[in-house]
Formats: C-alpha cells, sequence, structure tokens
C-alpha cells in the first residue's frame, strides 16, 4: 500500500486552524493518510503534546512519520559530536514513543572539511556504533531511514544510503527524489531513471526491503553545487515530475509512505500525487 501525507502543514491548514492535532481531521478530510512531523529544531516538545498529536492521528488511521534534527552529522570523527548525534537520534525515538510514529528519517552528514571517502568511512563507523546503542536501549524495533540528500557538501547519494541500510534491517532508505534530481543535476526524466534506483536498492537489501520504502517527493530548484531551494508542482522548470514515479511504483507493487515536501503547498501536491498514483490502471 501506499500513503501519501505532507511534511508539516500547508499554509492552507493556517487559514482555518491553529494546533497541530487539527491536522488529523484536516488531512484525513483531504484524503491523506500519512503526515511528516518534524523534530528538525529539536525535540523539545512535551510528551503530553505529542501523545495528544499521536491519539488524533491514530483516530483518523493516519500514520506519522518524524524527520529527525537538522543538527545531526555522522560524518565527523570527533567522539564528542558523534555522541551528540547518536543521542539526537534517541531522544526522537523515545519521544516517537507518545506519537505512535516508527519511522524516523535522518540526514547522514555533510563533509565539512574532509573528502568525501573519509566523510562516508565516519558515517558508516558511527551509524554501527548508533546501532548498538539502538539495540541495547531496547529501540530496534524502530525504523531509521538515512535520507537522499540534494548538496554535494552532504553524504547521501543513494549508493551512499544502500552502504548505510546495509549495516543493519533497522535501516530503511528515505528516497528523496527531488533531492536526487537536484544532486545530479536533473536526472530523473523517465520511468527508466526511477525504476534503476530501484534495482539498485533491491539488488543490494533485497527484494523485500527494496519493496519498501521512504518517499519524499517535491520539485527542487538547483544549481552547479545541487540543490537549492523547495518548489511547488506549479513549477516546470526543474523537476522531477511524479507521473513516471507513480508508473513504477504500481509496476512494482511498492509500498511506500510518500510525504511531499513543497514549499506551502505540501498536502495539496500530496493530493495530486495520490490522484496521479491512483489514476494508473
Ligand atoms: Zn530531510
Amino acid at each position: 500500500m501506499i500513503k501519501f501525507g505532507p511534511s508539516g502543514n500547508s499554509d492552507s491548514f493556517y487559514e482555518t486552524c491553529k494546533q497541530s492535532t487539527q491536522a488529523a481531521a484536516w488531512c484525513y478530510a483531504r484524503g491523506l493518510n500519512a503526515y511528516e512531523y518534524s523534530f528538525a529544531r529539536g525535540t523539545n516538545i512535551s510528551n503530553e503534546t505529542l501523545q495528544a498529536l499521536g491519539e488524533a492521528f491514530a483516530n483518523y488511521d493516519i500514520e506519522i512519520t518524524v524527520h529527525a534534527p537538522y543538527f545531526i552529522n555522522f560524518a565527523q570523527s570527533d567522539a564528542q559530536m558523534v555522541e551528540k548525534s547518536c543521542q539526537y537520534i534517541l531522544q526522537s525515538l523515545e519521544k516517537m514513543k507518545y506519537l505512535k510514529a516508527k519511522r524516523l528519517v535522518f540526514h547522514p552528514g555533510s563533509l565539512t572539511k574532509q573528502t568525501r571517502d573519509v566523510a562516508m568511512k565516519n558515517v558508516l563507523s558511527n551509524l554501527k556504533l548508533l546501532r548498538d546503542k539502538i539495540y541495547a536501549q531496547g529501540l530496534q524495533d524502530f525504523i531509521l531511514c538515512p535520507e537522499t540528500m540534494g548538496k554535494h557538501g552532504q553524504i547521501g547519494t543513494v549508493s551512499e544510503v544502500i552502504e548505510m541500510c546495509k549495516i543493519d534491517p533497522i535501516f530503511m532508505p528515505a528516497l528523496d527524489f527531488g533531492h536526487i534530481n537536484a544532486y545530479q543535476g536533473g536526472s530523473l526524466k523517465t520511468e527508466y531513471d526511477y525504476a534503476e534506483i530501484f534495482q539498485e536498492i533491491k539488488s543490494a537489501l533485497g527484494s523485500a526491503r527494496g519493496k519498501q520504502v521512504h518517499i519524499h517527493f517535491s520539485k527542487i530548484e538547483y544549481g552547479e553545487k545541487g540543490e537549492l531551494k523547495h518548489l511547488t508542482f506549479e513549477d516546470t522548470k526543474y523537476g522531477p515530475e511524479f507521473a513516471p514515479l507513480a508508473k513504477v511504483l504500481k509496476q512494482q507493487d511498492i509500498s511506500a509512505i510518500i510525504i511531499c515536501e513543497s514549499r506551502g503547498t505540501q498536502a495539496e501536491d500530496a493530493m495530486t500525487m495520490k490522484s496521479i498514483y491512483e489514476a494508473i490502471s
């Protein structure tokens, strides 16, 4: 099954609503069945608030997923910094119990002044460390999704994310197709371009894991160094287009949660994706 939903609230949400607990009914009325909640600026939200949100979304059978804090950077070698990144993840997982959320999406890390090779080696060894902590705390039922990134200074190509997921079954790729397209200067055009990515995942992680992915989809403006900014579906210049991806998802019977990160119209664009997908026979 494919679920569609917004990352946070659309601008239009605030025309009639104020509180995020209202987002459950709001999304349900629009036929959406997923919602990504952001801990991007930290996990400093009360357990009561999260519990209320979790219950509101569960009542409407909408699946909540979570985006981890932006401060995370596993590409470093400094032990203290790595420990901080681990703690951001572990704190997020603890908070997610109240939200009844299972999937945590995170940005693997930035190169800063290192070569890509060194940065990637750090990511892999630090994620192994994180994996051990997660098991030690009994949190291995959560799914951690390293995200494909859009800027050249970030770790997170499709192949890099696959390498991270090879570490342990607790990891699942978060394919941000807007980022993949921006990183590669507009590489996603045809069904084949998308199918190739799923093929790479299936051959590396196995067919079952390849059919269960987390997806972010939005159009993103890019330049020489990759991602510049998130756009809306109004854009016709940068892409990528959802229609060819919808066909691949249908053909390959892929189960995914698809989160739209359009700038201000994320719920509306998620609805558009849902109708494109459902129109395929
Ligand atoms: Zn992200």
